[in-house]
């Protein structure tokens, strides 16, 4: 990337918690960036608008309905590429979408990109969290998840099942009248675009293996699909060879491409989670998947995330709302901040990234935590969210 030296990064400050975590992130990045470069570098936020704050904002529409995701912010986050966000809530009520797979499908940002990585000190239910290592390629804008769904009752509903009565298939499976449908798309390139970006971390970045997790085994044209064109890039495009017959197969460089039956895959990281290390999985495998795998390792509260096109990043917390706690400098800020440490790798400014991650891991070391930690921690003291980000800093 070709990135300026005074950056404009839009934020979106989010719902909810985003209120308690975005200042902090804010001032850890700038405390980073300065100390890293002796002024020469720094960010200019530049906040733009989407959920409760927008619709504060915004008002209505033509059409006279709460603007929650303003053509404006869009725009924003397209033009200048690299953007971060809190967490949205979904609004409630017939007919709208959620805000965040709006973004994502609308911006195309195809790759949720989890890294789970255990900080020394923070609480965990498994007696080895350190042996957890792993980076999540979760498919984001297809599956199940694409909304593409109608409520029981409906005419098309009804369509649906006077199609599958005329094709024969309406004795063979249970499907009462009363059923709401979900349609579940599963692309050929869709797919392909998201193993070959997982296959191509896993080289820049030394990985061991990549396992594509699936449920092929039931759902055979879409899960297994899935799997079938990720061998096949694999192999195609990155020289893999199979071994033993494969299906699993080896690159030139020695890092192993398998899968994993979905299920088993979620025994798989409690039971030998040493033996995974990339995974590319489908929109709704990798939503339950990078949760379990974040609470491995301590929890939502310190779980960062990245959405990707080929063109747009844009990070954000894993986390939704936590409404219940939100205004109440409570909640734990590690996921935004780590979400900002991302992305300041991503902008090539390792140095500020490497002091983030020091101070995240220093902050957890002293044992001044939020609450989701030090009620679990022996001798730690609970500070509030404002005062982590400033231990962080210190
Ligand atoms: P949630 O993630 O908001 O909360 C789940 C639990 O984790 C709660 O107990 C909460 O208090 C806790 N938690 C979450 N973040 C925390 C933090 N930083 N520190 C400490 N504790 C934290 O999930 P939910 O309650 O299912 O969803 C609430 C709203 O958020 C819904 O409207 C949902 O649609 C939305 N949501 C948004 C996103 C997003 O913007 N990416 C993701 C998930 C959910």
């Amino acid at each position: 990337l070709n990135v300026p030296n005074n950056p404009i990064i839009p934020f979106i400050e989010g719902d909810g918690i985003g209120i308690d975590i975005t200042p902090p992130m804010i001032k850890v990045v700038d405390t980073a960036v300065n100390k890293a470069y002796g002024g020469s570098r720094k960010i200019s936020w530049m906040e733009v608008f989407a959920g409760e704050k927008a619709v504060k904002v915004y008002g209505k529409d033509k059409e006279g309905k709460d603007t929650w995701l303003p053509s404006e912010t869009m725009q924003a986050v397209r033009d200048y590429v690299i953007s971060i966000k809190g967490p949205l809530t979904t609004p409630v009520g017939g007919g709208i979408r959620s805000l965040n797979v709006s973004l994502r499908q609308e911006l195309d940002l195809y790759v949720c990109l989890r890294p789970i990585q255990y900080f020394s000190g923070v609480p965990s239910p498994v007696k080895h969290p350190e042996k957890t290592d792993m980076v999540i390629f979760r498919e984001n804008t297809e599956d199940i998840y694409a909304g593409i769904e109608w409520a029981a009752g409906t005419d098309e509903v009804e369509k649906v099942i006077t199609f599958l009565s005329d094709m024969g298939m309406r004795k063979k499976i249970r499907f009462p009248e009363s059923s709401a449908i979900g349609i579940k798309p599963v692309s050929i390139d869709g797919s392909q675009r998201l193993v070959r970006k997982a296959i191509q971390y896993a080289i820049d970045n030394n990985r061991k293996s990549v396992t594509i997790a699936h449920k092929g085994n039931i759902m055979k044209f879409t899960e297994g699909g899935f799997r079938d064109w990720g061998y096949e890039v694999a192999k195609q495009e990155f020289g893999a060879v199979e071994i033993d017959g494969g299906p699993w197969c080896k690159l030139p460089n020695g890092i192993i491409i398998k899968d994993c039956i979905a299920d088993a895959f979620l025994q798989e990281i409690l039971l030998h989670p040493q033996d995974y290390d990339v995974v590319a999985t489908l929109n709704l495998n990798g939503d339950y998947v990078s949760d379990a795998l974040a609470a491995q390792v301590g929890g939502i509260g310190i779980a960062p995330g990245a959405n990707l096109s080929d063109t747009v990043a844009m990070f954000e917390a894993t986390h939704g709302t936590a409404p219940k706690i939100a205004g109440k400098n409570i909640a734990n800020p590690s996921s935004l901040i780590l979400s900002a440490e991302m992305m300041l790798r991503h902008l090539g400014w390792t140095e500020a990234a490497d002091l983030v991650l020091k101070g995240v891991a220093n902050a957890i070391i002293s044992k001044r935590v939020t609450s989701d930690f030090s009620t679990q921690m022996e001798g730690a003291t609970q500070v509030g969210t404002a005062e982590f980000g400033d231990e962080i800093i210190a």
